[in-house]
């Protein structure tokens, strides 16, 4: 079997597939394994470089924590929460909520950052019933951000939603389809009533404020724990090795790659079974020479990151300001972040590594339709995350100085989040029928990972897991 992407989704199904006792093969055009759960070393400490977290509204990555032997290191966040940030101030974020969407109307912290009348609006929701646009199987999809201007009115959507919906998609949510940025959602309002009792029951009786959770070193160690446990099983991992080309050939699979280290030179693989987990960009035409029917299929974009890391001494942030973080709107003046974790105040075991008094900041770049040009120069990124962590946390643009910088890093993730745009839930629909008209068990297609499941560890490992149980069905 062969799988083509050693991210998160590929590693999945293949240490699914070694356990079965197939002969595996995974190929990844990057120079490590991982794809967006990556491991970086800022100031000596290793650090997530992208995934630092995944949600527990479903069991999915707990239960492969599990598997993998770390559920003793799984560790909640920091219960003091983070605050948004607008234009016209700062308060702390509405707990328990999903995307944005709040569920308690009578929480304080919902009253401050919305004020009054918009609070009335919202209350709303309570009362109109559902119309049958908004209710699941409607001829045409809404938005998720129609979904919440119509609900709860537009100061929930621009003041609360649109700013953790870029920093979590980065995408407007006036693009994205519910069905897969939060599935279940329609059903779960249609059954309730309102869209807050919906969110309500999908957060289920996860605590506020404990909707995510880490791994205690890293969420890159779930990528070393599946790399050893492929590897320990004798399945072979190959980086550096881009694969180019995806046919048919007789009952199985050709497929074509770089040469590890001669990306001018190709081979050709053989596969009895294959599983394209690449990201969007390299699995569409790769899908679509192996499934002509699909060859028309859209490239989902999303906004591409930029991470700016700091390490940093300064103790006027031992009193963590502004919690584990903040979420700037659009309107915020003076600020190109768009969110900023401080992740020694989120993640204890972090501000016990780093020890007292040094401070891990991490800064996101790269609104919907911005232009990734104007990241590119890593001094610059780490100029403005300096001067943007000083407004955010309270200490003035000047209020963070240059000496207490002891590292910094800046990572770049470009088309990592595609946007589940409308529609998406049927396009996904349609790959999987196609993929599964080649053939379930020997001469399987499999297509998985993020821009298939949607953006996220919990949708990426539980999707995963599902299809790597039909590619294995004759076993
Ligand atoms: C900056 C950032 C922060 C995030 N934070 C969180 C978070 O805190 N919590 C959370 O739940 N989710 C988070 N996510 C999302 C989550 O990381 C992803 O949804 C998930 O890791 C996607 O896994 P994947 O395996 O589908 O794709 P990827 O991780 O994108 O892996 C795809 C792999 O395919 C390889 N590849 C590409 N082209 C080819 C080719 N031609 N041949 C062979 N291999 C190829 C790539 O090198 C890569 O290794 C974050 C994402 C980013 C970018």
């Amino acid at each position: 079997m062969c799988v083509i992407g050693a991210g998160v989704a590929g590693l999945l199904v293949a240490e699914r597939a070694v356990a079965a006792g197939l002969d595996v093969l995974v190929l990844d055009a990057a120079a490590v394994a991982g794809g967006c759960v990556a491991r970086h070393e800022v100031a000596g400490l290793a650090l997530d470089a992208g995934a630092e977290s995944f949600a527990t509204r479903v069991p999915a990555v707990a239960d492969l924590a599990r598997d993998l032997g770390l559920e003793a290191d799984i560790v909640a966040p920091d219960p003091t929460g983070a605050w948004i940030a607008h234009r016209d101030g700062t308060w702390p974020l509405p707990r328990a909520g999903l995307l944005g969407i709040p569920t308690d109307l009578d929480d304080p912290a919902l009253r401050a950052a919305l004020g009054p009348a918009a609070l009335d609006r919202v209350r709303r929701d309570a009362i109109d019933p559902i119309p049958a646009e908004l209710r699941p199987g409607a001829a045409a999809p809404t938005s998720l951000g129609e979904l919440v201007r119509r609900r709860m009115g537009e100061q929930v959507l621009d003041r609360l939603v649109r700013p953790i919906v870029s920093g979590v998609h980065a995408a407007d949510p006036d693009q994205l389809d519910p069905q897969t940025v939060a599935p279940g959602l329609l059903a779960a309002m249609a059954d309730t009533g309102s869209l807050a009792a919906g969110v309500a029951r999908l957060r289920g009786t996860a605590k506020a404020g404990s909707a995510v959770a880490s791994i205690r070193g890293g969420m890159h160690r779930i990528v070393d724990a599946l790399v050893h446990r492929i590897q320990d099983a004798g399945g072979r991992i190959r980086t550096g090795t881009p694969v180019t080309g995806l046919r048919r050939s007789g009952d199985g699979w050709e497929v074509t790659a770089a040469a590890p280290g001669q990306p001018a030179r190709t081979r050709t693989v053989l596969a009895d079974r294959v599983v394209l987990a690449a990201g969007a960009g390299a699995a569409i035409p790769l899908l679509g020479s192996a499934l002509p029917s699909l060859a028309d299929l859209p490239t989902p974009v999303g906004a591409p990151v930029t991470l700016a890391t700091l390490v940093l001494r300064c103790p006027a942030l031992d009193a963590h300001p502004r919690g584990t973080g903040v979420l700037v709107g659009a309107d915020m003046a003076g600020v190109e972040a768009k969110a900023l974790t401080h992740a020694t105040a989120k993640w204890d075991w972090l501000a016990q590594t780093a020890g007292p008094g040094t401070h891990v900041l991490r800064l996101s770049y790269g609104r919907p339709g911005e232009h990734a040009a104007r990241y590119a120069d890593d001094a610059h990124v780490l100029e403005t995350a300096r001067h943007d962590a000083g407004v955010l946390l309270g200490l003035g643009r000047d209020g963070i100085d240059a000496a207490a910088v002891l590292d910094g890093d800046v990572v770049r993730w470009p088309g990592a989040l595609p946007a589940a745009g409308l529609g998406h839930a049927g396009r996904v629909a349609r790959i999987r029928t196609a993929a599964r008209a080649a053939g379930t068990g020997r001469g399987a297609l499999a297509v998985v990972g993020g821009w298939v499941a949607g953006n996220g560890l919990a949708a990426v490992v539980a999707d995963s897991r599902a299809q790597a149980a039909q590619i294995f069905d004759d076993l």
